[in-house]
């Protein structure tokens, strides 16, 4: 049974939609598994057949752009009605985007020099259009503000591995070995196992037959070769530390993110966020021959805890921001001395930098574009979204990288040398400042 999916598109570039179809045969083995019910952008299906669809009959809804029109608002409370699944997909729709920035200024500001002042203004009428537009907002808004969404995938826009990963793990595509037992049979030291020693080790739930056999030199399986058929008994220890991940160390949470980049195929974790019950809603769904839907119980359990507590830990930061993605040095033999625009000289392709004095983003922005822009000499500005929300981010820049790079500026100085702080600082994220601008 193919999986229903709707594309929707909101006040937006139709950049997302473009990285999409940059996955060219990336697409191949996930397309014949869709029923693509509704992607204006590429096939021509009306609105009112979305309309008329049954609510909740759609698996996943992809939700581009962010809103800015009555028509974006209605659109996005469409698409709440009929997918179980929402994912917002791109900047736009997870943070509001460059154009958010806009929310520096009010609705009649904005229209006054849009329709009037600007120099391309032709015909001189001045003021809003009313025939056949939808009508403007008095905000931007991301879609977040308006519905509650399952899944955020950021970046302006995400790569196309990312939403292809998100499609494959929401389907369930990629084959699993699926052997009938649990890898704990297998192990050289089950007599002196892990969990005993209170680490994660997920070979109660993991299918045999691989030949490295980590547990042999004392690292804890993190699930490689998917879910085994029945688990081990094992498994009840395992699923009760699960429930109580609070006091997780640091290496159990990178095998945490192994475990669930390897075991449940979420690929670029770091890119992708959960916020509803993923797991719930694709069973319900029936993708019947797929691994997700056919997870051993004890097992569809322990895959619920760690999700949860993802979902639930946004610090969950062990492989959190660009800086970690990045192959550059810090605490190179640069110094910023002084805050240089982009354009301002050529940087080294080896040293940080924010070291050569270039405001990069990569300290406060999360992972999962893999340090794009920096591997072509440009700095990070920050589009997949900031690691920590609700703080000053102006302030939050200056007290990181003062801490932890090669700056000889006071705060005070460097902050002053910062043309347009909201315009760097908050680009891709002003419109979900909550409490407004
Ligand atoms: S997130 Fe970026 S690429 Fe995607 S629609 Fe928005 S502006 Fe375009
Ligand atoms: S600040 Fe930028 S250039 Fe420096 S390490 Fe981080 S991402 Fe790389
Ligand atoms: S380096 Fe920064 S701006 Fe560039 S794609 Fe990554 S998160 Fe976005």
């Amino acid at each position: 049974m193919a999986v229903k999916v709707a594309f929707m598109q909101l006040s937006d570039c139709w950049g997302c939609h473009q990285s999409l179809l940059n996955a060219h045969l990336g697409l191949l083995p996930v397309l014949p598994a869709l029923e693509i019910v509704y992607w204006p952008a590429v096939v021509d299906f009306k609105h009112d057949s979305l309309k008329a669809r049954e609510n909740g009959s759609i698996l996943v809804g992809f939700i581009e752009g962010s809103v800015r029109t009555n028509e974006d608002y209605e659109n996005v409370k469409l698409m709440r009605e009929k997918c179980a699944l929402i994912i917002n997909f791109g900047s736009c729709s997870c943070y509001g985007n460059v154009h958010g920035l806009a929310n520096q200024w009010n609705k009649d500001d904005l229209v006054r020099r849009k329709f009037s002042e600007v120099e391309s203004i032709a015909d001189g009428s001045g003021g809003e259009p009313t025939q056949h537009t939808p009508g403007f907002r008095d905000k931007i808004v991301p879609v977040d503000d308006i519905i509650n969404v399952d899944v955020y995938m950021a970046g302006c826009p995400p790569r196309p591995e990312q939403i292809v990963s998100a499609v494959i793990f929401l389907l369930g595509q990629k084959p699993f070995p699926m052997n009938d037992l649990a890898y704990c049979n297998d192990c050289a030291i089950k007599d002196n196992c892990l969990l005993d020693a209170g680490k994660l080790c997920f070979g109660p739930i993991t299918s045999i037959g691989c030949s490295l056999k980590c547990t042999s030199k004392g690292k804890p399986c993190v699930g490689c070769f998917g879910p085994a058929k029945t688990v081990d008994s094992r498994a009840e220890k395992l699923g009760s530390m699960t429930k109580s991940l609070g006091a997780i160390s640091s290496g159990d949470k990178k095998n945490l993110y192994e475990f669930l980049t390897l075991f449940l195929n979420v690929p670029l974790m770091a890119g992708f966020d959960l916020a509803g019950d993923i797991l719930k809603q694709v069973k319900k769904h029936g993708t019947p021959d797929t691994p997700i839907a056919n997870l051993p119980p004890t097992t569809e359990e322990i895959a619920g805890s760690l999700m949860a507590f993802l979902r639930d830990n946004s610090d969950f930061t062990e492989i959190s921001n660009v800086c970690d993605t990045c192959p550059r040095i810090i605490g190179s033999k640069s110094t910023m001395t002084k805050v240089k625009r982009d354009y301002e000289g050529l940087p080294n392709m080896d040293d940080c930098l924010i070291e050569q004095g270039y405001i990069c983003m990569g300290p406060v922005t999360r992972a999962g574009c893999g340090g794009l822009c920096i591997k072509v000499n440009a700095p990070c500005s920050g589009c997949y979204g900031q690691t920590e929300w609700g703080v000053d981010q102006a302030e939050r820049f200056a007290d990181t990288i003062l801490k932890g790079f090669n700056v000889s500026l006071s705060k005070d100085e460097l902050l002053a040398q910062v043309k347009d702080p909201i315009g760097t600082f908050e680009k891709f994220t002003l419109a979900s400042r909550k409490g407004g601008v």
